[in-house]
């Protein structure tokens, strides 16, 4: 290889590896937060057993480490190279390696997303640790969203360290926001969504949102400022319309029955953050070294 032909070489490597690193990190955190989803609500006495942990006397030692992960079916412990994120799920083409029975896609798409996100994460901040900041705060909420799609809950366990998390990112000055802004955006995003919840109530005689999403909602306005949470709050309505209208066509909702919001929330979030990163980082620098070395 020639000097030149080298140097090539060595700028592609490290532009790619911390990319390739922060989708494997970010995958192996999914594989995390798919247990953190299944036994969470369980552990904080919100929730039934997991259908993984049936037939197991395991109520009063489960925690996240234990038991170990096993098959939902037929309970036999995964091996550790069955617990690789995403490759193990490919592999096995989605079936378990001893029952054959399928393995959910669910834990498969918490893996890729958060891997994504991760990745997403570098390439807009760098090695730096805002992104690290970035994406875990992403993690949560992804972990949020999960957790209340299938159990309508969102713990405090997850949304309160979120809010401080938010506070002492503006003060360590590792968010674009400033200390007080962020202050505002959990203030006024609690405050606001409690006055709407509970004018509700008291028209319709039931809430229409659980406390969980105003809390949520208030974590959130420490990520982002008081004046993004319209736009946010607008994007979450509208694509929880959409969502629960495809799933009323696809026969999966009735009339009457209720959709969770904090997914919605979580998704107009993440969209809403990506967004506010773009202008902000050296996405366009990649790309134009990359299309350098191509010529
Ligand atoms: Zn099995």
């Amino acid at each position: 290889m020639s000097q030149i032909g080298m140097q090539d070489f060595s700028i592609h490597i490290w532009h790619w590896l911390p990319l390739f690193f922060a989708f494997v990190i970010g995958g192996v955190t999914g594989s995390f937060i798919g247990v953190v989803t299944r036994r969470l609500p369980v552990i904080t006495g919100q929730s039934e057993h997991p259908k993984e942990l049936e037939g197991q006397n395991t109520t009063e030692k489960l925690t996240l480490a234990y038991p170990r992960s096993h098959c939902a079916e037929c309970k036999k412990p995964l091996r550790l190279h069955h617990n690789i994120p995403l490759i193990s799920y490919l592999f096995l083409k989605g079936f378990c390696a001893y029952c054959k029975k399928p393995i959910g896609i669910w834990s498969f798409a918490i893996e890729l997303l958060c891997a994504l996100w991760w990745s997403l994460c570098y390439i807009q901040n760098g090695l730096c640790a805002t992104s690290l900041v970035f994406a875990l705060y992403g993690s949560a909420l992804l972990c949020l969203a999960f957790i209340d799609w299938q159990t309508q809950l969102l713990p405090d366990a997850i949304t309160q360290p979120l809010l401080w998390g938010g506070l002492i990112a503006s003060a360590l000055g590792l968010s674009s926001v400033p200390l007080t802004v962020s202050l505002w955006g959990a203030v006024l995003g609690y405050l606001v969504l409690w006055t709407v919840s509970r004018s509700y109530y008291i028209l319709r005689g039931h809430l229409g949102m659980g406390d969980g999403d105003l809390k949520l909602v208030g974590a959130l306005g420490a990520w982002m400022g008081p004046i993004p949470l319209i736009a946010l709050i607008l994007l979450a309505c509208v694509s929880g319309i959409l969502g629960a209208l495809i799933l009323r066509l696809k026969g999966r909702m009735k009339a009457g029955d209720y959709i969770p919001f904090g997914p919605f929330l979580v998704f107009s979030a993440l969209l809403i953050h990506t967004y506010l990163n773009k202008s902000a980082y050296p996405y366009t620098d990649l790309l134009s070294q990359l299309s350098k070395l191509s010529n």
